[in-house]
């Protein structure tokens, strides 16, 4: 009996030497080198490097393209970028939200992303519209990449009435996540009540949380350790995923330090990202400016979780982005100092399993017997990968091809 598909010498993430890849049936069937079986496909990888598919695990996918016709953020700050879309977001229609997340689902599939979280607004100013987008853009696309997408109350839950209500209808509707935004309320009571309540949601749904902490520089910001007390409180451990915690670069090293011992003893998931809080922290700052990414080597050190995500592409927030892992792996590495091989090989797993450990997908491996999930990138190692961001040789989705590109090696003569 022939495979489905044969991938040969293939530089496996986190394996030595070449292996060849049997796949059959939708799974991987072998993994053995110098395999000869017939099979209907074959494909020589010739040692270029094969990862299980990337995980994007924050990414905004309802307000992703809406700088096209959004007014422009003039100070460059979050607030400015959240207040100017509100006109916008009255407007909002579920089918136009479904259009334009789909244009930037089809970029994310091209570039290997074979599972993403996506946070949706939740609010009285948008309605159900955003969330029912993006269950509709899921459906499209649920042939070729899973997608997780997260009840977002960004406009605040204590200040904001009506949105409590509004997030547990999205979460009946097929959201899957209870997300949350606690700095955005009015006093520090009232962050933690934001914050019980999305615990309560999470309870009544059986649901994990993943929840935009202190995004801000402000050294004062305290929510990130409400987040670790009340996960350990609600027994939510590995549960919970923080994401920006800008204002943890901002602490003084002592205070640092007890939070993150506080998140790693919660199993708090920690996500950072650096395109965004690049763009937008530190705006009013004389020098030196802080840059708001979060404390990813200091984290990783004391055992915690992270990965790392796009969050924003082209909208009110920040103007580029491709939904590429690989581009926001290769800004981390400037953005967290993380240059040495060993660095750069733990950008690559907070871009793979790190990033699936957070959005808890049991099955994030190639191993016989594992869904048929790889992307061949083009370059034989993550340094090289990181470097060129050339587009992925091949994508395999539940043992189908989905994508190819063949990138055209231009040579230069001196002359
Ligand atoms: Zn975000």
């Amino acid at each position: 009996m022939p495979l489905d598909i044969l991938v040969k010498n293939v530089a496996l993430w986190g394996a030595d030497g070449l292996c060849d890849l049997g796949i059959s049936g939708g799974r991987f069937v072998a993994l053995e080198q110098g395999a000869a079986t017939p099979a209907a496909l074959i494909l020589d990888a010739d040692g270029r490097l094969g990862v299980p598919g990337f995980v994007e695990p924050h990414i905004h996918l309802d307000k992703a393209l809406i700088s096209e016709r959004a007014p422009v953020n003039v100070s460059g700050t979050l607030t400015e970028a959240i207040e100017i879309l509100w006109e916008i977001k009255r407007n909002y229609s579920a089918d136009e939200i479904a259009d334009r997340a789909s244009r930037v689902l089809a970029r994310a599939i091209e570039h290997g992303v074979s599972r993403l979280r996506t946070h949706v607004d939740v609010d009285p100013i948008g309605g159900t519209r955003p969330a029912q987008g993006l269950i509709r853009a899921r459906e499209r696309v649920s042939d070729l990449i899973d997608i997780q997408i997260v009840a977002f109350p960004q406009e605040g839950i204590v200040k904001s009435p009506g949105t409590e209500a509004l997030m547990r209808e999205v979460m009946e509707a097929g959201v899957d996540v209870v997300g949350g935004m606690p700095f955005n309320e009015a006093s520090l009571e009232d962050s933690r009540r934001h914050i019980e309540i999305v615990f309560e949601i999470a309870k009544q749904f059986n649901a994990d949380i993943d929840m935009h902490v202190d995004e801000t520089d402000d050294p004062l910001a305290r929510t990130l350790e409400m987040v670790a007390e009340l996960t350990i409180e609600n027994g939510w451990q590995g549960r919970v995923t923080a994401g920006h915690t800008c204002a943890l670069a901002s602490y003084p090293r002592d205070h640092a330090d007890r939070v993150i011992g506080r998140l790693h003893e919660a199993g708090v998931n920690m996500i950072a990202n650096p395109a965004t809080n690049l763009m937008l922290q530190g705006r009013l700052d004389d020098y030196p400016k802080r840059r708001g990414v979060t404390q990813v080597k200091e984290l990783l050190a004391a055992g915690v979780n992270v990965a790392c995500g796009q969050d924003c592409v082209h909208d009110t927030f920040y103007p580029f982005g491709q939904n590429d892992p690989l581009e926001i792996g290769f800004l981390l590495c400037h953005a967290s100092h993380m240059s040495q091989p060993a660095e750069i090989r733990t950008v690559m797993d907070m871009i793979t399993s790190n990033a699936a450990r957070a959005l808890r997908i049991a099955d994030f491996a190639v191993a016989v017997g594992a869904r048929a999930d790889l992307v061949i990138l083009d370059a034989s190692d993550a340094r090289e990968a990181f470097a060129t961001r050339t587009p992925r040789r091949w994508v395999i989705r539940k043992g189908r091809l989905i994508a190819e590109s063949k990138v055209e090696r231009r040579r230069y003569f001196c002359i």
